[in-house]
């Protein structure tokens, strides 16, 4: 018996814009791919919680007993600057940039990257293929849409006939956009362009006499288009039709939309049962964003050096504050929202740990089952990870009131109760126990703190030498006091 086979997951399925029931092509086994990063760069704090929502996803799945290949790919080529057709490829203008190999780039920016989801807590995928390493599988897929009669050749490079598909099929299915109101919105091409129709997108680009990133293909030596890759390494290990498809809200078009066209191109049927789409996280009204500026590193929520933040958090915290929100609402990031759930944080981690020191008794006057199953329920409501986290601290409630004789739970019901707990903060979440550390800048800012009330303390009593000497030997260590109307404040150099 497994629990899937009494827990019912229900998920919200964007191309049908309602929740469904989930059931998977074959029972107990669940294919999901999700779209992974460009690494051209460090992750930022966004990116990182369109992963986490799949990483919860994908404990879940597997907590309910499900076995899951969870495909997560690495684009290593073909993402182009405007993630249209057009515009250099990232990872190939950070190489000349910086006066590189693009593969040194591409080493770097997956190193950082796992480094980063370590350290979240993230579980590793089953499979995590690169776009450079299928090369091979992209150049036949574009061969099986040219024989289809759905893709063209101009000069070196294969285009998807977009208006051709539209002819029999629905490209737009997913974004809700239909090709007229498409046409309508694009700008004329500029003549630059070998496309039929700027709706086309391109699935072989023939690489410029100074494009570095090039492969030879029966078109011409250059590159796959940036939708083709994920296509290729999820059919490759999940079939041509498999169960599940994530990415970020931003991905759905064209990303996602011209993977359904590939799909449905290569074998009339559409590839993916439920298309999953996480939301974004903002900082200051704004999508969080390399290209922007409007961004904070995972690494500097670490230390606490960003002007955002005025201290630094542990990762658990950090992520318990983006699992606070659903996947599917958008998430503002603020140092206040941090603050509390810190709080949070380490309120349930205390409860958690004197869990074991609770006594059982004769009898429960709490009905734990029924707790439990409202843990599952919120999960199998679409992953509804701040209802979830309302239930723990409902048992947090239970802990304190059992360990102060106001509650208590038979042997067997504590036993549950404490294994329901460890699941769902754990494995479920993904938290770390972690005790309360005080920072090293936490300690600092207590420190000051208390000299500068010393300080007011002297001024008060006009001993002006005591508060100087405060202020001279702070700045001597490097520490900066500025007094103003609000108060004393300190900075450091
Ligand atoms: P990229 O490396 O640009 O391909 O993005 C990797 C993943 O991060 C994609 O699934 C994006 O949708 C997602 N993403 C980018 N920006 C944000 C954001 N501000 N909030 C949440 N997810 C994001
Ligand atoms: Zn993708």
């Amino acid at each position: 018996m497994h629990l899937f086979q009494t827990q019912h997951i229900k998920l919200y399925n964007t191309l049908s814009g309602q929740k469904e029931a989930f059931k998977p092509i074959n029972e107990g086994h669940v294919g999901m791919y999700v779209c992974g990063p460009t690494v051209y760069s460090n992750v930022h704090l966004g990116n990182v919680r369109t992963f986490m929502s799949f990483d919860m996803v994908f404990r879940y799945l597997k907590h309910l007993g499900y076995k899951v290949r969870f495909v997560r790919n690495i684009t290593d080529a073909g993402h182009l600057e405007n993630d249209a057709d057009a515009g250099e490829d990232r990872i190939a203008k950070k190489a000349r940039l910086e006066e590189i190999e693009p593969m040194e780039v591409v080493q770097r920016y997956t190193v950082d990257f796992h480094n980063i989801l370590n350290k979240f807590n993230f579980l590793p995928p089953s499979i995590e293929p690169t776009a450079t390493g299928h090369i091979i599988e992209q150049i036949e897929i574009i061969k099986t849409i040219l024989d289809k009669g759905l893709a063209y050749e101009v000069n070196g490079s294969v285009y998807f006939d977009v208006l051709k598909y539209n002819e029999t099929k629905q490209y737009g299915i997913l974004s809700k956009r239909n090709v007229e109101d498409l046409i309508h919105n694009t700008r004329e091409l500029d003549g630059q362009s070998d496309k039929k129709n700027p709706q086309d997108f391109a699935l072989w680009k023939k690489a410029e006499p100074q494009h570095i990133m090039r492969w030879p293909s029966p078109w011409s030596d250059g590159f796959p288009g940036w939708h083709l890759e994920c296509t290729a390494m999820s059919t490759k290990y999940l079939g041509d039709h498999f169960d599940i498809h994530g990415g970020g809200m931003d991905l759905k078009f064209p990303h996602h939309e011209c993977e359904i066209a590939q799909g449905e191109a290569c074998n009339d049927a559409s590839p993916v049962n439920y298309w999953m789409h996480a939301n974004m996280l903002i900082m200051n009204g704004k999508k969080m964003a390399k290209s922007t500026g409007n961004f904070i590193l995972p690494n500097e929520i670490f230390s606490g050096d960003n002007p955002h933040i005025t201290k630094a958090y542990a990762p658990s915290v950090a992520r318990f504050f983006m699992l606070q929100a659903h996947y599917r609402s958008i998430l503002d990031f603020t140092n206040n929202g941090l603050l509390a759930s810190e709080k949070g944080f380490y309120r349930l981690m205390d409860a958690i740990n004197i869990m074991d020191e609770l006594k059982s008794s004769e009898s429960s006057s709490i009905t734990i089952l029924d707790w439990k199953q409202s843990c599952y329920d919120a999960m199998n409501d679409d992953f509804n990870s701040p209802i979830l986290i309302a239930n723990l601290f409902e048992g947090v409630k239970f802990i304190n009131q059992i360990k102060e004789g106001n509650a208590s739970l038979t042997h067997d019901d504590l036993e549950i109760f404490k294994a329901t707990m460890n699941a769902f903060v754990f494995d479920i979440l993904g938290l770390v126990n972690v005790t309360k550390v005080e920072t090293s800048t936490d300690k600092l800012s207590g420190a000051v703190e208390l000299l500068i009330q010393i300080r007011q303390q002297a001024r008060a009593n006009k001993d002006f030498a005591l508060s100087d000497k405060i202020r001279d030997e702070l700045a001597e260590v490097g520490i900066q006091l500025q007094d103003g109307k609000e108060g004393t404040t300190f900075s450091t150099n």
